[in-house]
């Protein structure tokens, strides 16, 4: 794990794409909001809330809302934009309301690393699933993982992608029976703050979510013709950092998607066709489906 951009360009490898062709993008014409539940697992070091990896929940909240803003492209914050390929995704992200026993709940769950002693399974889904993993089916699994101070800016997050039959699926991180799925946040990275590091404003979870509900890197599977499928992000063949390059097509990369390595700062977009790409996911993939129908949902 060198750098984040090393550990998501093995993802990113892994991961890439956008729409399946031509039925998608008519595939969604509803006003309905898809509302999602999630569940944010910190895994703390034992100090009290709001100190260190024990992540307070205004901040936990907050991650939250800008989660929201970013994917529902709110005028007024961060999240909005004026491309004219820039989307709302009418996706709402809602701290789960009931725990697995259907008791209320407030959707984060506080476990203390120091006092559940867990094979060490490396920097994956799998490990942390050891200390809590809720049915995928009802849940979207967020794990804050306590990495050492040294970690800052440099390990960001990971996310495990959907299987379904669009094109790129295969570039995503896919889960194995057995493994768990969901989605990884350096706690230093999770919500906003004041460190010294491009990514300081909550936009890694916006980026993993878009990962785990089925949109690949801009840049896809590293090819000017099979990038991200998505003919509305223009065609790049190579990891998009923070920097303006022109891409395959003589155009320059966008810069400010949030499918990009760019800065959190710089970010503020999802096109239209990432969208249809989510909207197909969410209608398609048993298991992020059955996310809409969620008890977790209700309060
Ligand atoms: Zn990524």
């Amino acid at each position: 794990m060198k750098t984040i951009k090393n550990i998501i360009f093995v993802i990113s490898l892994l991961l890439s794409s956008c729409s399946k062709d031509n039925d998608q993008a008519t595939s969604n014409p509803k006003e309905d909001i898809f509302y999602l539940p999630v569940v944010v697992h910190i895994i703390h070091n034992g100090k009290p809330i709001g100190e260190g990896t024990n992540l307070s929940n205004v901040r936990i909240e907050r991650q939250i809302e800008i989660l929201n803003e970013d994917f529902r492209k709110k005028e007024g914050t961060r999240g909005y934009n004026h491309h004219p390929d820039g989307g709302d995704a009418k996706i709402e992200f809602v701290l789960a309301k009931q725990d697995p026993d259907g008791k209320p709940f407030s959707g984060i769950n506080r476990i203390d690393s120091t006092k559940v002693i867990v094979p060490d399974l490396g920097h994956n889904q799998n490990h942390y699933a050891q200390y809590a993993y809720w049915n995928p089916k009802d849940y979207i699994n967020i794990w804050t993982t306590p990495l050492p101070e040294p970690s800052e800016c440099l390990v960001l997050g990971l996310a495990t992608g959907p299987e379904t039959d669009l094109p790129g699926t295969e570039f995503f991180s896919l889960p194995q029976p057995g493994d768990a799925e969901g989605i990884l946040i350096n706690w230093m990275h999770f919500g906003e703050s004041d460190i010294a590091c491009y990514a300081r404003f909550g936009r890694t979870l916006t980026h993993e979510m878009g990962h785990y509900l089925g949109v690949l890197h801009t840049w896809g599977g590293g090819d000017c013709e099979n990038n991200d499928y998505c003919d509305d992000t223009p065609a790049v063949d190579k990891p998009v950092y923070n920097n303006p390059f022109i891409g395959c097509e003589g155009e320059p990369v966008m810069l400010n998607n949030y499918m990009t390595w760019s800065h959190d700062e710089t970010m503020n977009m999802f096109t239209n066709d990432q969208i249809a790409r989510m909207h197909y996911v969410l209608e398609h993939h048993e298991g992020r489906k059955a996310l809409l129908s969620s008890h977790a949902l209700k309060p």
